[in-house]
């Protein structure tokens, strides 16, 4: 447990970046802590690594939440199981054989099979005996502890699925993962307290590419977090046309809230 692992409700961005390998931007990982518990939302290459740089330890891990089956989003899951069965061989030649803590690994529709696929080929016969898999479709909520987790439909792959966490202080944090624009995303950030939203691709970009590219922009982030009537705005998966452009002050021209541009180590706690 250390400062970013508190009894209050936090956030703190392990990766803002994206599929690109740059030093400054890791692949999409974000750690939501409940104030009882800590839970991943996407796993990107390299996540349990960027972790350990930021000095979280992994083992205080209860789960990860996956958005959609993206490699940029999910790559490190194989890692994940890994690295828990890896724990569990070591356990049980130290002579202890009690069963590590729940492991619960959440995303949408087809979760199963992408692990089943997955591992068809892999030495691996099974999983972890720590590990559970729990589907969840769209407007279904997860009670938690002391926290509740509901997915929300977003544009983008057909799984694709945003969460929005009510903490037990009744504050609200919302995470898109890749998304367009749409209602269904102002039902996932409707009045949220923080809205962590994807701004893939600088206005220009996007415009170009939105018939067939599923992703936002500064200003269609901005535009969904207006409707919506969120309170603070965070801009996350960036790409490195939108890193060389102000998309803080282009968003702040059409959302009235507070505008946050996501780093990698970025921490906040939701009060
Ligand atoms: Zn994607």
């Amino acid at each position: 447990m250390n400062e970013k692992t508190t009894p209050t409700p936090s956030l703190t961005i392990i990766g803002s970046g994206t599929c690109m390998p740059l030093p400054h931007r890791k692949a999409p990982c974000n750690l939501v802590s409940t104030g009882k518990a800590h839970f991943l939302v996407d796993s990107g290459p390299g996540s349990l690594q960027a972790l350990a740089a930021q000095k979280i330890d992994p083992t205080t891990l209860s789960g990860v939440f996956y958005t959609h089956f993206h490699g940029d989003h999910i790559g490190d899951l194989n890692n994940i199981i890994t690295w828990l069965w890896v724990r569990t061989w070591a356990n049980n030649y130290a002579g202890d054989t009690t069963l590590l803590p729940v492991f619960t690994i959440y995303g949408p529709a087809g979760l199963v099979t992408y692990v089943q696929n997955l591992y068809k080929y892999a030495s691996l016969a099974s999983m972890p005996p720590c590990v559970q898999f729990v589907e969840v479709a769209p407007n279904e909520t997860i009670t938690l502890d002391n926290c509740s987790v509901t997915a929300f439909k977003v544009p983008h792959t057909a799984e694709s699925v945003g969460y929005r966490f009510t903490f037990a202080n009744g504050k609200t944090l919302a995470i898109s993962g890749d998304t367009a624009h749409n209602n269904s995303v102002i039902n996932l950030i409707k009045n949220v307290d923080v809205a962590v939203l994807e701004c893939s691709y600088d206005d220009d970009f996007h415009e170009k590419t939105k018939h067939e590219v599923h992703h936002l922009s500064p200003t269609t982030a901005a535009q969904l977090a207006q409707q919506a009537g969120a309170k603070t705005l965070i801009l996350t998966h960036i790409y490195p046309c939108a890193d060389i452009v102000d998309i803080a002050g282009i968003a702040q021209k059409v959302f009235n809230g507070k505008i946050i541009v996501a780093s990698d180590g970025m921490y906040a706690t939701i009060e």
